[in-house]
């Protein structure tokens, strides 16, 4: 347990002593303290993460599986041990049942790919929400493509949410799949997923989550969300990028065909005949991102020590306040209200545009995304092509949303009229 954790367990959630781990934190950014404020894009690694991998490429480092030198023995019980851990992180039945990937993108695909494809016929179709990311958009409409299926979208309201009985009335008889955000990376809105699965069980439609923004926020237990899949990244998790987890019922997986070809994933090869390895290996071809494996392993070491009950109401308390600093100001506009959100706030200007929002901030060492965040769709929605988004991670402070406030008065005496 890290010396922060330490302390923490006896003297609750503390924020500073949370701020000692990210070395990337203690630095000025054009004359001011950074304030980091884009989480929901990437979160910054604590030192336990950066030392875990470094330890691992300074004593342990090999390749997996295929020797039986003692580095290799090393190697390969730290990446098992790893994808154990990240069982156990989400609760799953069986280690199995985790397939390492490079992030939520690569693991849609696979399920799009492997799972959707053998499936789908013309007229079959593909269920998301008007809330996804591009990651879970496009993965099915190429798959549409290859087979005739077609996409169909349960549309959200103005506040931000998916109405469970507009959801329900398009989980039809050619519904092969249904794929959800658990948490929106636009407008943070938290999916009432868990319902969801329930409709779409009910009606025998396996459902994929994206847990690439709800993971860093709060705990997740794929057993009690009831779904068939599950896709996360690392590197938002306050683990390295390049690497990331897919999970999937076991049944699921085992009747799947691989995903790529390669080194690791085979039983035996001919040139007749190749059979395939057992789950989760087949899915894994090629040397893996050994110690993004380790990294991921002790991000969600450094998470659990904190508690992720801890880090939701951290989360929740900086956006609520966040959420009322912001609303004191003329002329910005928050986007959505959805009934459950995570800790992000999209919002526009009627001064300015989101770049010069964002270009203004960076000059105030104040780092937040601009743009359309890869979910299009949604944006269309508002009628909008870009805002500008503060996401939060476990080290923000009240202090930097008073930083961020401040700074958004200043683009409104630098712009408005
Ligand atoms: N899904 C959501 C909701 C996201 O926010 C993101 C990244 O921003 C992704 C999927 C894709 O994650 P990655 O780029 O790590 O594969």
């Amino acid at each position: 347990m890290s010396a922060t954790a330490e302390k923490m367990r006896h003297g609750g959630f503390d924020v500073d002593l949370i701020r000692a781990d990210f070395p990337v934190l203690h630095q000025e950014v054009n004359g001011r303290p950074l304030v980091y404020l884009d989480s929901g894009a990437t979160a910054q690694k604590p030192e336990a993460v950066i030392s875990a991998m470094a330890d691992f490429y300074r004593h342990d480092y090999a390749n997996v599986h295929r020797a039986i030198h003692a580095l290799a023995e090393r190697a390969t019980r730290a990446f098992d041990g790893a994808r154990a851990r990240v069982g156990e992180f989400i609760n799953a039945t069986d280690t199995r049942e985790i397939v390492f990937v490079r992030g939520a993108t690569e693991a849609i695909n696979l399920v799009a790919s492997a799972f959707a494809v053998p499936r789908l016929r013309p007229g079959d179709e593909i269920l998301v929400t008007e809330l996804e990311h591009h990651a879970n958009i496009v993965p099915w409409q190429l798959a549409c493509e290859r087979t005739g299926a077609k996409l169909v979208v349960a549309p959200m309201d103005d506040a931000g949410d998916v109405d469970l009985d507009r959801f329900e009335a398009r989980l039809g008889p050619r519904t092969r799949l249904a794929a959800i955000s658990h948490v929106s990376n636009a407008l943070g809105t938290v999916n009432p997923v868990k319902a969801m699965c329930g409709l779409a069980r009910d009606k025998g439609v396996p459902v994929l989550l994206d847990g690439a923004q709800a993971m860093p926020h709060m705990a997740v237990d794929v057993q009690d969300l009831g779904c068939d899949f599950y896709a996360f990244s690392g590197h938002k998790l306050y683990g390295p990028t390049g690497i990331g987890a897919l999970w999937g019922r076991a049944e699921l997986l085992e009747a799947m065909p691989p995903y790529h070809g390669g080194g690791d994933m085979i039983r035996r090869v001919t040139f007749d005949e190749t059979t395939y390895a057992d789950i989760p290996y087949k899915f894994e071809a090629g040397t893996p991102h050994i110690a993004g494996a380790v990294g991921l392993a002790a991000a969600m070491d450094y998470l659990d020590a904190i508690g992720m009950d801890a880090v939701w109401d951290h989360g929740v308390a900086l956006l609520d306040y966040a959420t009322a600093r912001l609303e004191e100001v003329p002329g910005l506009t928050i986007l959505g209200s959805p009934a459950h959100k995570a800790a992000l706030i999209s919002f526009t200007m009627d001064c300015a545009h989101a770049s010069d929002i964002g270009t203004i901030l960076d000059q105030k060492g104040i780092a937040i995304r601009v743009g359309h965040h890869c979910a299009m769709p949604l944006l269309d929605h508002f009628g909008l092509g870009a805002t500008a988004r503060a996401s939060f991670g476990v080290y923000n402070t009240m202090e930097e949303v008073d930083a961020l406030t401040a700074a958004l008065y200043k683009v409104r005496d630098l712009l408005a009229g």
